[in-house]
């Protein structure tokens, strides 16, 4: 099927002028600045947006912090139904979303559209977590005295979100935030801010009042960074994207003594041993390599397969990647869209010549994409023997290539896949009960996937451990990071 690629460009964009949202309405940038968001499958401008200063945020906190005792006070119930509004006008214009997601972060049309539903379900089960906000009464050594315990909002939050999920991970932590009774101050990513301000109608059309929400698009992170850890109305920060930047706010909240939320960086490990189904292992595989283009945290960024099936997986993993089909994300039959932009590539092609350095053969691809508007397209990837030392297994490659990594031993793959200072998602597949257990628990990992590639859904508690990160998002502990406990010891 031909599409008319700029058309749709046309139908989503045309007449459309984004503010930054501040304060409950859609405002130009204090001094007058712009910038522009362009699509990385061609290169060309999207729109440009309202580039946010230190005076924008100023006036996004100052709303957060005005806003901030009534929204505290209202209702639990009153919170939920909001959410349940946003989540279901999300849904009903989900292709709307996913439209505008593709055109400036490259995924998949199918990607965007579930994105957008997995998105809407964080603030659908953050509205059931905001009515089981409790508190305990606890037993006091005096006997004419109680314990009771609250947990209530944490204050104005500012959420830090990268390119790679421009809906759901504002979602994961505006949901929360919101439920608890939190103020918040978002910014998405300088290359993907028009999702989430598209996303911030919604916020407005629901009801939500004037401040509770405000969304900053930024060319530079720099000012709203200094702006809000400056500020000690804002309470806490809350950061997914790379390691190297969450350090930097770890250093920031110390000035004011802020609350940390972090996702960053993952190297995840897929394991495939001799006894798994080698199938399922295969088609697991790939959906975790090449979702988005590998341009996810939790994308396998190191394959280990035991030796006794190394052969035959290697052969099947190559044939299935070979006919995945390459393009435009808007393109209904694409499965594999373009890296967000040529820093990406860079790293890859780093990556891959590395590996061929060290003597690892190239199966296939290897080169960037043939059809190249943008030069972001990169041919799928499978590099056979690979292994631990080499670039593509100590950094995250953040992009479609497959080191395939032969082992021989359970005890010798746990070494290897914990040998990394992250610990964000890993996976194994096997058919042995009691090697499900015995390995989960050696694997020094937030989130393990055991004959599971897409482990990730709202009710499930997402985190690293070591220097992936701080706290969850999502599941039942997923509000705490947005509640303080206080406690009131009453004599009687
Ligand atoms: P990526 O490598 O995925 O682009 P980054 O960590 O650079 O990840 O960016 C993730 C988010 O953090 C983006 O919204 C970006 O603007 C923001 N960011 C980058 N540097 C800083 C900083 N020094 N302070 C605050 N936010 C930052």
């Amino acid at each position: 099927m031909q599409l008319d690629l700029a058309q749709i460009t046309h139908q989503m964009l045309d007449g459309v002028n984004y503010g930054n949202y501040i304060n409950g309405e859609f405002r130009a940038a204090a001094n007058g600045k712009v910038f522009d968001v362009t699509n990385p499958a061609t290169g060309d401008l999207l729109l440009s947006v309202p580039d946010a200063g230190a005076s924008d945020t100023l006036a996004a906190v100052d709303a957060a912090y005005a806003a901030l005792p009534a929204w505290m006070a209202t209702p639990a119930a009153t919170r939920a139904d909001l959410l349940r509004k946003a989540a279901a006008l999300m849904l009903e214009r989900r292709e709307r979303l996913a439209t505008i997601m593709t055109l400036e972060q490259g995924k998949p049309m199918t990607e965007s559209r579930g994105e957008i539903a997995y998105a809407a379900s964080f603030l659908t089960w953050f509205a059931g977590e905001a009515e089981r906000i409790y508190g305990d009464i606890v037993h006091n050594s005096a006997p004419n005295k109680r314990i009771f315990v609250l947990r209530q909002a944490v204050g104005v939050v500012a959420l830090i979100t990268p390119w790679n999920f421009p809906a759901a991970m504002l979602t994961r932590k505006l949901g929360p935030a919101l439920a608890a009774g939190c103020t918040a101050i978002c910014k998405p990513a300088e290359q993907t801010p028009l999702t989430a301000l598209e996303l911030g109608r919604i916020f407005q059309e629901v009801g939500f009042p004037a401040g509770v929400v405000n969304i900053l698009a930024a060319s530079d992170p720099l000012p709203f960074s200094d702006t809000i850890f400056a500020d000690d109305r804002v309470r806490k920060v809350s950061f997914t994207g790379s390691t190297e930047v969450g350090k930097i706010l770890i250093r920031n909240s110390a000035a004011t003594v802020k609350r940390m939320s972090l996702e960053l960086g993952g190297n995840a490990p897929f394991i495939v041993f001799d006894d798994a189904d080698l199938s399922a292992a295969v088609t697991g595989a790939i959906a975790s390599k090449f979702r988005n283009a590998g341009q996810t945290c939790v994308c396998a960024n190191r394959i280990f397969v035991q030796r006794g099936i190394y052969d035959q997986f290697a052969d099947l993993f190559a044939a299935k990647t070979s006919a995945m089909k390459v393009g435009n994300g808007l393109l209904p039959d694409t499965i594999i869209g373009p890296l967000i932009d040529l820093p990406a590539r860079e790293k890859i092609e780093r990556h891959v010549s590395d590996a061929k350095a060290h003597g690892a053969d190239i199966m296939l691809g290897g080169l960037p994409y043939p059809e190249n508007p943008s030069g972001t397209f990169w041919t799928p990837t499978v590099i056979r023997n690979a292994s631990s030392d080499m670039l593509v297994a100590q950094e995250e490659t953040f992009g479609p290539v497959a080191p395939l990594i032969p082992f021989d031993t359970e005890d010798e793959v746990l070494a290897q896949a914990n040998g990394t200072p992250f610990g964000l998602a890993s996976y194994f597949y096997t058919r042995d009960v009691s090697r499900v257990m015995r390995v989960a628990e050696k694997l020094e990992f937030g989130i393990i996937g055991a004959n599971d590639a897409l482990p990730s859904v709202a009710q499930a508690p997402f985190g690293g451990v070591k220097q992936s990160g701080l706290g969850r998002e999502g599941g039942a502990v997923g509000i705490d990071e947005y509640l303080e406990v206080k406690y009131l010891s009453l004599g009687l």
